[in-house]
């Protein structure tokens, strides 16, 4: 289990050990530090028939290993946009019997944020009237988006971000280096698991390829169009990837304009390049931030030609804003 998990962990199993655990927790948690692995460990733990931990062998820990418990469905919205009402009947049905194990039913609903207001409703009535030994799990990133009514009958469970040297020291082993994986996370949003993805794939070595490009271009030495060539390429990788970066710097220069000193910054190091950055007028560096949020935007749909020339000229739009044109 990771490091940051375990206390919420630690919580859970001592409710279960004093029989006190609820019909439903809401497992809230950012993006990419494993909300899903630690709600399968809520399952598993239920479920479990020897009562022991993660590293169990009992029968029904052996099943859930491999993905074929018979008592634990997982609803999620999969390649659409939400969780519809036909799929959360079919969870809300799975809970209804005599378990196969014994040991109750668990319900795993992932993005429960992606509900639609039917699919919500229908959970509604079940957590209105709960069926004996049963735990539903809900796992988001966004709370504001699930009905106070579902929030109110569930037990919230908070998983809360440590401290960035935490998420440092897990991605060293993970990846058995020592490098600093810093701008990676900040990049990220602070989300380990979505850095060990890019790693992975070698895309971690192309953001820092597109970060000194950029530093280059703000200096006054690098060539504008092939910086936006290049992020445009960084978006295909990842569109998170471009849009973190971007984030990133606006905070940045932010933060340097307030009088905070470069190596206190995220990501960005170059003097000379901060320098420069530094004369845009806030109006600009607003307009700038506003347009990395119109471009997220933009990100979302389908994706062809047409997207990818319109999001090369929105960065290059983007970035004479940053020089100040
Ligand atoms: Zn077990």
């Amino acid at each position: 289990m990771f490091s940051w998990l375990t206390k919420p962990l630690q919580e859970y199993n001592r409710m279960r050990e004093m029989n006190r655990l609820p019909h439903a927790i809401l497992l809230c948690a950012p993006e990419g530090v494993g909300a899903g692995v630690l709600a399968r460990e809520f399952a598993r733990s239920f479920l479990c028939l020897a009562g022991k931990d993660e590293n169990c062998n009992c029968h029904s820990c052996s099943m859930l290993k491999n993905n074929s418990h018979p008592d634990l469905t997982v609803v999620d919205r999969g390649n659409s946009q939400s969780i519809g009402v036909d799929a959360m009947r079919q969870g809300i049905n799975s809970l209804v019997g005599t378990p196969t194990n014994g040991h109750g039913r668990v319900l795993l609903i992932n993005q429960a944020n992606c509900m639609t207001v039917q699919a919500s409703n229908a959970l509604l009535k079940t957590l209105e009237e709960p069926a004996g030994n049963t735990l539903i799990v809900l796992t988001t990133e966004n709370i504001r988006s699930i009905l106070p009514t579902i929030i109110s009958r569930s037990m919230r469970v908070q998983v809360n971000i440590p401290d960035i040297s935490e998420f440092n020291e897990f991605l060293k082993q993970q990846t058995s280096s020592d490098r600093d994986f810093s701008v990676e996370l900040y990049v990220s949003g602070m989300s380990p698991l979505k850095v060990l993805d890019w790693i992975d794939n070698r895309y971690d070595e192309h953001l820092h390829a597109c970060l000194e490009l950029f530093e280059s271009v703000m200096r006054g030495d690098g060539d504008i169009r092939k910086l936006a060539s290049e992020l445009e390429a960084l978006s295909r990788e990842d569109s998170s990837m471009l849009y973190g970066l971007m984030y990133a710097v606006i905070k940045d220069v932010m933060g340097y304009q307030s009088g905070i000193s470069p190596e206190n910054l995220k990501i960005l190091r170059d003097k000379e390049a901060l320098g420069n950055l530094a004369s845009i007028h806030p109006d600009s560096l607003s307009e700038a931030a506003r347009k990395v949020i119109m471009l997220k935007g933009a990100g979302v749909g389908p994706t062809g030609i047409k997207n990818s020339i319109i999001g090369i000229l929105q960065l290059l739009n983007w970035l004479e804003l940053l020089r100040g044109y």
